[in-house]
């Protein structure tokens, strides 16, 4: 295992994306829940977007009259207008006909989903759902939408990693990896240079509060490590001790 000797800032190199980045994709929270709001928006920011947040139907319709996000993730029930109706009024817009909405509706509306969905909603969530679940269906949605703003390939030197086709390349050969292998390499490449503790691995790679020992991580960064690397290669993985791990954000960067 490869241990950290320099900092970003040592070699005067700042965190930067593992390829030319698009720019940032705006998301619009609209939830009266504030603890899910601020739920929703950690882990959206988390994975690289800008997020606004609004508590209020009557404050969304303002928000998206002076500006239009990407995307919005929008609450059912909320004081002011109604969830459905925001949806219903976006969708009569020009400007906002085809802006990607996702519906969160509580258990027990599921027959009402219908409705959202013959409204115009592009996906709904039933609460309570899983966050991992939520980001993948935002990302699916963005790529459908806006496949500028997600990035579909994470590229850094030699290393490729494909997301909608789930496949991994490095210098021209494939590397086979299994699922939490691959996802876990995505987690790190979204965001190189920055470390990640293997708590913080645990919940967004493998998306569980459920109690999984901490050294599960360090297994399959070891699986990681063989496939993406042979003898002679430089490994993109850094680990750093007592912290964590990190993707080299120098990797394929000349020295
Ligand atoms: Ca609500």
């Amino acid at each position: 295992m490869s241990d950290v000797q320099t900092s970003n800032d040592a070699r005067g190199n700042p965190g930067r994306g593992a390829s030319a980045a698009p720019a940032a994709a705006r998301i619009l929270v609209v939830e009266d829940e504030a603890a899910l709001s601020l739920l929703l928006s950690y882990n959206l920011e988390a994975e690289g977007f800008i997020v606004d947040r609004v508590e209020r139907g009557d404050e969304a319709e303002v928000r998206l009259s002076e500006t239009i996000p990407d995307l919005v993730i929008l609450d059912w029930m909320l004081p002011g207008v109604s969830g459905l109706e925001i949806c219903r009024r976006l969708r009569a817009r020009e400007t906002t006909r085809s802006l990607p909405v996702i519906m969160l509706t509580a258990r027990g509306e599921e027959s009402e989903r219908v409705r959202g969905l013959s409204i115009g909603a592009d996906d709904y969530v039933v609460k309570p759902f899983s966050v991992p679940e939520l980001m993948a269906r935002v990302r699916a949605l963005l790529r459908r939408a806006r496949p500028d703003r997600v990035t579909g390939v994470l590229s850094a030197g030699d290393l490729e990693l494909d997301r909608q086709n789930w496949r991994v390349h490095r210098a021209g050969r494939d590397v086979h990896l299994g699922p939490t292998e691959f996802r876990l390499l995505e987690h790190l490449m979204e965001k190189p240079g920055r470390v990640f503790s293997r708590a913080q691995l645990l919940d967004s790679v493998w998306g569980l509060s459920a109690e999984i020992d901490e050294r599960t991580v360090d297994v399959h960064v070891g699986r990681l490590r063989k496939a993406l690397s042979k003898t002679d290669e430089k490994d993109p993985i850094r680990t750093v001790r007592g912290a964590g791990y990190s993707f080299d954000e120098t990797f394929g960067k000349p020295c």
